[in-house]
């Protein structure tokens, strides 16, 4: 079965390309050139992925965002321009998986999709006892991507849920944020390691909101991070 994949862009140029583009890689897609389009469509019939765009009529891509967040997980892929540096931090803390800066090339979003669905099929492939992995009062649920603690529960963005996995697996081991660019985004990606930042920072968040201690996941000053042994 295909995968499908929604393109919220008003700009149809750059729709219309990405769209050639992702059909040739064998996906369905979609375009909505309005926010408010977009986030109708994605509540009733849910796409597997969004390709979102910030600067949209109708409701911005942001707000598309939030609202979606808090009715559906989807992987979504923020387009920023250059000067949207602000948003995109926004965006990521609201739990975009991913962006891509305009310009962009046409491969370099074709990797990004890729490596979230790849991540996506590792999820499904993970079955048998090794179902959840606890330590320091939190449990990782590898089938729903859940983390819980006590009786509250949240879900992670399927970044999060990787980094937090690979951390959890290899306590007390140190990853650079390189490497945790490499291991966790894949290696075609060009991205910032302020990028990590964000996502550990988010996961922080998420665990003391359940009541957990943040500092599990602990900053090696100029290096990276590691999960408490
Ligand atoms: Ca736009």
């Amino acid at each position: 079965m295909s995968y499908r994949i929604l393109i919220a862009e008003d700009e149809r140029k750059i729709a219309d390309f990405v769209f050639r583009y992702l059909k040739k890689e064998g996906y369905l897609v979609d375009i909505k050139y309005r926010g408010d389009d977009a986030l109708a469509m994605i509540l009733t019939d849910p796409p597997d992925l969004v390709i979102l765009d910030i600067m949209l009529p109708g409701m911005d891509g942001l707000e598309v965002l939030r609202r979606m967040r808090e009715k559906i997980y989807l992987p979504v892929i923020l387009l920023t321009s250059k000067s949207d540096e602000t948003d995109r931090v926004v965006g990521l803390e609201m739990g975009a998986d991913d962006y891509v800066t305009k310009p962009f090339s046409p491969r370099e979003l074709v990797a990004r999709v890729k490596a979230i669905f790849r991540r996506m099929e590792a999820l499904k492939g993970v079955s048998g006892s090794a179902d959840i992995i606890k330590s320091h009062n939190i449990k990782l649920d590898l089938k729903t991507r859940a983390l819980e603690s006590g009786k509250r529960s949240t879900t992670l963005t399927s970044i999060e849920f990787s980094l937090l996995k690979l951390l959890m697996k290899h306590p007390g081991r140190v990853y650079s944020r390189d490497e945790l660019l490499d291991l966790i985004w894949g290696e075609e990606f060009i991205g910032e390691t302020r990028t990590v930042d964000v996502h550990i920072k988010n996961l922080r968040k998420k665990i003391k909101g359940l009541g957990g201690s943040p500092d599990i996941i602990r900053s090696v000053w100029g290096v990276g991070y590691t999960f408490e042994d």
